[in-house]
């Protein structure tokens, strides 16, 4: 029987049925198993292989398109929770400004000056066209003796004989990062008047400028003297453009002003304080310095000339505005910040703040007319 049975007819199940001997139903049944096996491929063998391949990238698809999705709410989410934080900030700045308003008058008696137009007031051209250093010695002339007694009455800022207020000017730039690291180290919150710069890296530098808990401050889009000096029409379209920007940047309307060159700068040739009441108007409060690193120069003041131009006149100030640069070729500036931050650290009954609503104005000229609420700052 097995003898007739063919290739063709035989199977598996057939060699189980019959009574034919168990090696050729080995036989049978390899030969059957070649059969299929050969079968598959022959037929529905490559087509179940491409199907398979098919679903292995329809699932691979799917993997991915689920991985980016959860990548996109990630980012999503991130995104998100920095706009709480942005309206966070927004809405304490507008409580700040709430409780002003309804703490009454008094509180506005925050735009005096602090002494006499400087007659000898540095600006930041000047320097650049090399007049030399500029001590701190050279702002103590302007008569900035504000003692304790010139602070906001209503005052959240901690008790001190002195307070010390270290400013940057004309960031962000490459060192914008360092001087962050170096604040941070040493738990010291510092105000940066900074001007328009573009690009991702400018942004983040500003972002973490806000986020770190400084004080994000003006200093003009341009730093353009010419331009913004030219009318108070120019340098209210300069303001307006610095303000937005940083506002877009960071969701932070800042609400200082430095003058490029200081309120006392010699370029203007309109009445600075013309500039000073369209500030007023758009209730923004500008700070000049009484104290200067002298690094506003073009070239580079040594680590202990400017450890000693920040420090020295601390002793004589209620409020002490330190002026410094924050640019990238200010190597020596970065070298003498932690040494400026520890001097001053280690001076009693002294701290170190950012400029907030509650600080003293230094400023260089006297702008309000008379009779108006400053008198509480020429003390
Ligand atoms: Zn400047």
């Amino acid at each position: 029987m097995g003898d007739h049975i063919s290739k063709d007819e035989f199977s598996a199940t057939d060699v189980r049925k019959d009574d034919i001997s168990e090696d050729r139903a080995e036989e049978a049944a390899k030969r059957a198993a070649k059969k299929t096996v050969k079968k598959e491929p022959k037929h529905g063998g490559k087509g179940n292989a491409a199907v398979h391949r098919m679903w292995t990238a329809v699932w691979m698809l799917l993997c991915a398109v689920l991985l980016i999705q959860i990548w996109g709410l990630n980012q999503r989410i991130e995104v998100l929770k920095e706009r709480m934080d942005r309206l966070a900030r927004i809405a304490a700045q507008q409580q700040d400004r709430l409780e002003e308003l309804t703490e009454g008058p008094g509180q506005d008696g925050a735009h005096g000056t602090n002494g006499a137009p400087g007659e000898d007031g540095r600006t930041d051209a000047a320097q650049v066209s090399g007049q030399g250093i500029v001590g701190s010695q050279g702002f103590d002339q302007n008569g900035q003796k504000n003692g304790p007694g010139g602070q906001a009455s209503a005052s959240r800022e901690p008790d001190a004989a002195h307070k010390v207020y270290l400013t940057f000017d004309d960031g962000p730039s490459a060192n914008t990062d360092e001087i962050l690291d170096i604040l941070d180290r040493y738990g010291v919150k510092a105000t940066f008047f900074v001007v328009g710069r573009e690009g991702s890296q400018a942004e983040d530098a500003l972002r973490r400028i806000v986020e770190e808990g400084h004080t994000l401050g003006m200093h003009s889009y341009t730093h353009d003297y010419d331009q913004i000096y030219e009318s108070v029409e120019s340098f209210a379209e300069d303001f307006e453009k610095a303000r937005d920007y940083l506002y877009e940047v960071t969701g932070v309307e800042s609400t200082v002003y430095r003058f490029p060159g200081g309120s006392s700068n010699a370029v203007s040739h309109i009445d600075m304080r013309e500039f000073a009441e369209y500030l007023d108007s758009q209730e923004i409060r500008f700070f000049d310095w009484n104290i200067s690193s002298g690094d506003g120069g073009s070239f580079l003041v040594p680590v202990e000339m400017l450890i000693e131009n920040c420090t020295a006149t601390i002793k004589d100030h209620g409020t002490s505005v330190v002026l410094m640069h924050d640019g990238t070729a200010k190597s020596t500036t970065l070298e003498a910040l932690p040494e400026i931050i520890e001097t001053i650290q280690a001076m009693e009954d002294t701290v170190l703040l950012p400029i907030t609503d509650e600080t003293s104005v230094v400023q260089h000229i006297q702008w309000k007319s008379e009779g108006q609420e400053a008198s509480d700052y020429n003390r």
